[in-house]
């Protein structure tokens, strides 16, 4: 399938910090899944199984999304004045009740929800595995085949309930073995490392408040033995700080340095709360953050020195955050909301459209190790693309296409493609039902909520 898209405004992104080549009205040539050809003007061999006349629209990358919880599409709307940890108290007793099905639904409306904001690699962690509740994880993976979006599904896990010091109740957590065995099950059921893969695997003890450092530890040596990477949440609130300080007496990321936790194998989750010398730390080790901007907001955390771990080295990317902390659980908006947080610390000039972007795109392809694959519309890389519509009221006369993008309303898709495949047209989406994956969400919440 040769696809040949025209006559659009394209933003590469293929520089780094916010730059990247682009074109007022260029070509991307499409074929059997791969970038064949971007640049200025026509497209320089016009064969095409298909050709899309792209006139007002500005194609950018896929974008990609670093961090989810895709089962938290069922308990949207709660808790909705808390902060982390009284809004984990309340909700852990309500996802003890989910199982594979409640999680399918959850999944595909999850999935189907970034899609339509410009999403063509998701990472999902899922990190409660109720005894009772059937292949939770498993689920997850055939709802983004169904979707048809890629997926690094980080398999979780939690071993410390209440009665070893943590958060959870025991009602909710694994035995060590347990995770460690459930973990490399996933790893060796889903993980395809070859290129261009759509599953990817990765290792993601829960956090330091819910999970042992044994299991830290370990956990860390099975995604190295298996040769994957390995997801946490790290550094998200100050309340988290102090209790890391009282019980061990160091930082998050001192305790994450100590368990083998920082590499540029990892990617953490949120990383707020970091001093100097963390930043200096993670820039070293070419550790990621996946920088959640909405979730943070809405839980009050703190605001990510984004700018700093970038100018340290450290890859970041965008992530959504489970959508019991952003009902929105689209990833569009996160580049406007990521750009304006960061204005707020250090004002207007401190981040661009084009960062926010580059978040979206680059930033986040090498929080998940795919840079050589995804992030940027280069020849010889996958075709994920998302080409936006600007013609309508909402961005008529916006004379830069990515302020357009970034600043104005997240406009509607032409086209979304996932290696080549066409999942959102016309900015409906083409893989599945959403009136039935609506039906389903609807369902599986109430169904969650009476459990509970
Ligand atoms: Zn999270």
């Amino acid at each position: 399938m040769r696809i040949v898209i025209e006559n659009a405004a394209i933003a590469t992104v293929d520089g780094d910090e916010g730059a990247g080549t682009e074109y007022t009205r260029g070509h991307v040539v499409v074929d059997d899944g791969v970038i064949e050809a971007v640049g200025e003007g026509p497209a320089p061999d016009g064969q095409a199984d298909r050709r899309v006349d792209a006139t007002g629209c500005l194609v950018t990358p896929g974008f990609v999304n670093t961090h989810h919880h895709l089962y938290q599409w069922a308990t949207r709307g709660y808790a909705q004045e808390a902060t982390l940890f009284e809004w984990l108290t309340a909700l852990y007793p309500v996802w003890a009740g989910i199982d594979e099905t409640i999680v399918h639904a959850a999944a595909v409306a999850g999935l189907t929800r970034l899609a339509r904001t410009g999403c063509t690699t998701a990472a999902d962690h899922h990190y409660v595995i109720p005894r009772d509740g059937g292949d939770t994880f498993g689920a997850t993976v055939e709802a983004a085949r169904r979707v048809g979006i890629r997926l690094h599904g980080v398999r979780g896990s939690m071993d410390r309930g209440e009665s070893q010091g943590g958060l959870p109740p025991d009602s909710i957590v694994e035995t060590m073995d347990g995770a460690l065995t459930g973990t490399a099950e996933a790893i060796d059921t889903f993980h395809d490392p070859s290129p261009g893969s759509f599953t990817r695997i990765a290792v993601g003890p829960c956090s330091p408040f819910s999970v042992s450092t044994d299991l830290m530890r370990t956990a860390a040596e099975l995604a190295r033995d298996k040769g994957v990477r390995l997801h946490t949440h790290l550094a998200e609130t100050l309340d988290e700080e102090r209790q890391c300080l009282d019980e061990f007496g160091c930082t998050p990321a001192e305790l994450a340095d100590d368990l083998g936790w920082l590499g540029d194998d990892v990617w953490l989750a949120h990383g707020i709360h970091f001093s100097d010398g963390a930043v200096a730390r993670l820039g070293a080790t070419g550790t990621g953050v996946a920088h959640c901007p909405t979730s943070n907001s809405r839980l009050g955390a703190g605001i990510a020195r984004v700018r700093d771990l970038v100018h340290a080295g450290a890859p970041v990317g965008l992530g959504v955050d489970g959508a019991a902390s952003n009902e929105d659980g689209g990833l569009g908006v996160e580049l406007r909301q990521a750009v304006y947080l960061a204005r707020q610390v250090k004002g207007p000039h401190s981040a661009t459209a084009r960062d926010g972007l580059w978040l979206a795109t680059r930033g986040g392809a090498r929080c998940l190790g795919r840079e050589a694959e995804i992030g940027s519309l280069e020849a010889g890389k996958q075709a994920d693309l998302a080409v936006w519509r600007l013609t309508g009221m909402n961005h008529a006369g916006i004379a830069d296409p990515v302020a357009a993008l970034v600043f104005g309303a997240l406009p509607p898709l032409a086209l979304l493609l996932a290696g080549g495949n066409v999942i959102v047209e016309d900015d409906e989406i083409r893989t599945v039902s959403e009136a039935d994956a609506a039906a389903a969400l609807g369902a599986a919440s109430r169904a969650l909520a009476e459990k509970s």
